[in-house]
């Protein structure tokens, strides 16, 4: 084994081509055998129904170099039960589960060389997703998808130490009560290029989203959930059918409850209660947890006491117990940890 020749210290958050990616074709109602291939473009027709109707899900997740120097991934089951639910909210064909998690097993292997080694901060990010891939053009499902996974090694999200962000609260809706807003789909992030780019314009780091309903309760950002600790040391995170069950913040409430022993709501949280509250952060898969430090409400200055300078206590804490699990210095609950090799 020879590890690539990359400075895994400077690499950002880019593609970066690697060997090997997974093919999985579904024609005639099945799925064929599936494989790993060299080629990295994908030649289909011009009328293609993911290109004409945007029929594409997709999954993110990362493979990681242990502190005893074993290659893993975290929890692949669940990004394989997700993209089954966001295939069949789009009329997609599911791809097996157990198939899916084969699949990144051995794209990861193929690119082994790629997983940064421990210690760098870097990973290699995984991106399974799936397309409907024949012409269409009467609206109605495609017949034919490709299952895809490639992978590419990408950099520590923080470089420096995680520094709290500032998010805004968005004038745009990102998900109707009953849309789709709770599957990992292309479309969701389409229309939140323009938010993200005058949020950027304007000084902000990210759009935080409320509900479209009412607008009065904070839903998630464009790409992450919300974590909220209480004065008193709860954790609490927003209850909706609206936004995107997150593996991560799933985790966290495990790390809240049993590891840390806190308290831990989900349940609606209203814009006017946050205020209230003593410490904040994005979570997803690239991140872990991203502290914010401020929100602000047109004008209006949200500011959390943990500050601009670093990460809460509590965040802290949670944040060192999920990644110690992830890398191995923390033992995982039962299940939690795919080794690969
Ligand atoms: C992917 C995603 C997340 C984070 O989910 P993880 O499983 O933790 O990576 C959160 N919100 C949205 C909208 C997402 O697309």
């Amino acid at each position: 084994m020879a590890k690539k020749d990359i400075d895994w210290n400077n690499l950002g958050f880019g593609y970066v081509k690697t060997d090997k990616r997974y093919v999985s074709n579904f024609k005639d109602g099945a799925w064929d055998d599936g494989a790993l291939i060299d080629d990295d473009m994908i030649t289909i027709s011009e009328c293609a129904c993911v290109l004409q109707y945007a029929q594409t899900v997709f999954e993110g997740l990362k493979a990681y170099t242990t502190e005893d120097g074993r290659v893993v991934c975290f929890r692949p089951d669940l990004n394989a039960s997700r993209l089954a639910d966001s295939a069949s909210r789009l009329e997609m064909p599911v791809f097996p589960e157990d198939r899916f998690v084969d699949a990144i097993a051995k794209v990861v292997e193929a690119n082994i060389d790629y997983v940064p080694p421990y210690g760098s901060g870097a990973t290699l990010y995984i991106r399974p997703y799936m397309f409907g891939s024949d012409a269409i053009i009467g609206v109605k499902p495609a017949n034919e998808y490709q299952f895809r996974v490639f992978t590419t090694p990408v950099g520590p999200y923080f470089k420096g130490g995680a520094k709290p962000i500032t998010i805004r609260v968005s004038d745009f809706d990102r998900a109707a009560p009953h849309g789709t807003g709770h599957i990992k789909a292309g479309l969701n992030y389409a229309m939140s290029l323009h938010a993200i780019v005058d949020a950027h314009q304007k000084g902000f780091d990210e759009n935080v989203y409320l509900d479209a309903a009412s607008r009065t309760k904070i839903e998630e950002t464009g790409g992450a959930n919300l974590i909220f600790i209480t004065k008193d040391g709860k954790f609490v995170t927003p209850k909706s059918n609206s936004i995107l069950p997150s593996i991560t913040r799933r985790s966290l409430e495990v790390v809240a409850k049993d590891y840390l022993g806190m308290e831990v709501e989900e349940r609606e949280v209203y814009l006017d209660e946050v205020k209230d509250f003593a410490e904040c952060g994005l979570c997803g898969t690239a991140a872990v947890i991203s502290p914010v430090g401020k929100i602000v409400d047109h004008g209006k200055e949200i500011c959390f006491p943990s500050g601009m300078e670093q990460m809460g206590p509590k965040t802290k804490e949670l944040y060192d117990t999920l990644t110690g699990i992830q890398m191995g210095r923390i033992e995982a609950p039962e299940g939690w940890i795919k080794v690969i090799k």
